[in-house]
């Protein structure tokens, strides 16, 4: 799924709680966001290892949320909620495709890892991969509770992460040959940075040679 995606639905819990606490609405959307978008940042790295966390980011989210309820500061229910956003997002890409650059081939049996578990979790493929039009139609409906909630800098911020979903959606297929037409033309020290889950990309589809 798209980091946008996982904002929205991090902003579906935000908008729920919004009127509940109006005070913090602000507050909990930016956390809902940030929070969403968070475990996505190990993208350089380890992806979908280094900072998701299906099973522990809710070990954490659970008494941060109670602390929240006990003692709702800007602080505890912010970072209640950026915990909970990034919670759903680690344990939802379980839902979506594989590490694999070109998702729809369907042939990486890695979605997430689960430190809990010590292992991969295998790819329940509802989602085939992120910027499918499955994928932005999901976008889109959760981006709907804080459209209606939120007002101001939030709506619009919602309106520009939808705006860069149906961009994004437009060229993953494009920008997927992009990068591996780019990678095989790459000189060694480039490819050598490259982390090697693209790498593979090629491998399997050029038997193991990288010009
Ligand atoms: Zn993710």
């Amino acid at each position: 799924m798209m980091a946008t995606t996982h904002a929205f639905a991090g902003l579906v819990l935000a908008a729920l709680l919004a009127p509940l606490a109006p005070q913090f609405a602000v507050v909990v959307a930016v956390a809902a966001i940030l929070g969403g978008i968070f475990p996505d940042l190990d993208l350089v790295g380890a992806h979908r290892r280094t900072l998701h966390f299906p099973v522990y980011y809710w070990l954490v989210a659970t008494p941060a949320s109670v602390v929240a309820v006990a003692v709702p500061t800007a602080a505890t229910v912010g970072l209640a909620v950026f915990l909970l956003a990034a919670a759903l997002h680690s344990l939802s890409d379980y839902l979506g495709g594989g590490l694999e650059p070109k998702s729809w081939q369907a042939t990486s049996e890695r979605a997430v890892y689960s430190h809990y578990h010590d292992r991969w979790l295998e790819p329940r493929r509802w989602v085939r991969y992120d910027g499918a039009p499955e994928d932005l139609a999901l976008a889109a409906v959760l981006a709907l509770p804080a459209l209606v909630v939120f007002e101001g800098t939030i709506r619009t911020t919602v309106v520009a992460l939808l705006a860069v979903s149906i961009g994004y959606a437009l060229i993953r297929k494009p920008l997927a040959s992009a990068g591996e037409w780019l990678l095989e033309r790459a000189p060694d020290h480039v490819v050598s940075a490259v982390p090697d889950r693209f790498l593979a990309m090629i491998d399997e589809e050029h038997d193991g040679r990288i010009d």
